[in-house]
């Protein structure tokens, strides 16, 4: 690793100095001021839920409080008994961004990095509004890091629960990309550097127990693996 001094939103400068990867520990590679996340973006997952696709992105909120890094423990709640794992694509937004026209949208895009969009199935379910369900401490997962070269238009997303392979897709099969998300968000609410938006999962959510270890790996990217323990 180079450490740079700065943040790697304004033209950061490296120290001269090299860290070995495994003598440090990594922390969640943003903090973002919000997560915007969105439901039902690959067909064969609103299929599973027995959901019909939506005709616009159908977007919700995640909290800043539910960010937690790579290595970093799930804490599974008492108030429910279905905690699923769902693997996303997470693109970091690098500028501040207001309406950004669709071809525009690359100038504000940092990168890309992996997530877990942690939801309580059964809360969502009974509330009808998804904010409980999805917005939990440790519910959203990110890393292991930003991945800035790279097209997010064809990769593999995975999530494996304790090496058992859950979910497999590609990005390819979303029905609103990176590009639209942001164009789309950015309509709506002021998108600030180190914003995140899920791209949505593919299908094969499932619950997660106590004790388990999971694995969000997107292609290119790499893989972040958190433990599932009580709270
Ligand atoms: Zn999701």
């Amino acid at each position: 690793m180079l450490p740079l001094r700065g943040t790697f939103f304004e033209d950061p400068v490296p120290t001269g100095e090299e860290v070995p990867l495994d003598a440090v520990r990594l922390l969640a590679p943003v903090l973002p001021s919000k997560i915007v996340a969105v439901g039902r973006n690959y067909a064969d997952h609103a299929e599973e839920l027995g959901n019909p696709m939506p005709e616009e992105p159908m977007i919700f909120l995640k909290p800043s409080t539910s960010v937690i890094g790579p290595g970093d423990d799930i804490p599974y709640p008492g108030q429910s008994t279905r905690v699923d794992h769902e693997a996303e694509l997470a693109v970091v937004v690098g500028r501040l961004a207001r309406r950004v026209p669709l071809e525009e949208v690359g100038k504000f895009v940092l990168g890309y990095t992996c997530a877990n969009d942690v939801t309580a199935r059964d809360l969502q379910d009974r509330d009808g509004q998804w904010t409980r369900a999805k917005s939990f401490d440790g519910f959203c997962p990110l890393g292991p890091w930003v991945e800035t070269e790279l097209n997010p238009l064809d990769l593999a997303v995975e999530c494996r629960v304790n090496g058992d392979t859950r979910q497999a897709g590609r990005t390819s099969q979303i029905a609103f990309g990176p590009a639209e998300l942001i164009e789309f968000v950015s309509q709506v609410m002021t998108l600030l550097p180190g914003d995140v938006v899920l791209t949505g999962t593919p299908a094969g959510v499932g619950p997660l127990q106590v004790g388990d270890r999971v694995e969000v790996e997107v292609e290119g990217i790499g893989v972040l693996q958190n433990g599932v323990v009580t709270s």
